[in-house]
């Protein structure tokens, strides 16, 4: 099972800061080094079970708000041939773009890529997503 590791930084000055990466901005507290309400959320993913890992990282708008653009890169164990692959997985939420590749490390070959507008690919059926109903208001 990964284990997810959350990190609050000051998107400032860099302190590390004691708080809840959820926490809305509402109830932040102004960074005690330089007064900043920026947030930076660094999320890694430790792998337990094997000696490979991924690693995730998401970038924010410090307003909050979904992360604009996900990266993931590392390393994926493709068991139809019990080899590590090179994988990288690009969404872009800002540009509706969505892209992965795996190359083999040891050739360098590509052997899956794929390329997509984002909105497409969530029909897929297992892109988990949370919806919240809104008030239109008015
Ligand atoms: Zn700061």
């Amino acid at each position: 099972m990964p284990v997810e590791v959350s990190s609050v930084q000051c998107g400032d000055c860099g302190e590390e800061l004691p708080e809840n990466p959820s926490l809305p901005i509402t109830e932040r507290t102004p960074c005690p080094m330089c007064g900043s309400l920026g947030r930076t959320t660094k999320v890694s993913f430790h792998e337990t079970s094997a000696t490979k890992s991924k690693l995730g990282a998401k970038g924010r708008h410090v307003c909050g708000g979904k992360p604009f653009v996900e990266e993931v890169s590392g390393d994926d164990l493709h068991m139809e041939n019990c080899r590590w692959m090179k994988l990288t997985r690009v969404i872009d939420r800002e540009k509706n773009l969505y892209q992965e590749s795996v190359v083999d490390p040891t050739t360098g070959e590509v052997v899956h890529e794929c390329k997509e507008p984002l909105s497409k690919h969530q029909n897929h059926g297992n892109a988990k997503k949370r919806l919240k109903e809104k008030d239109a208001g008015g």
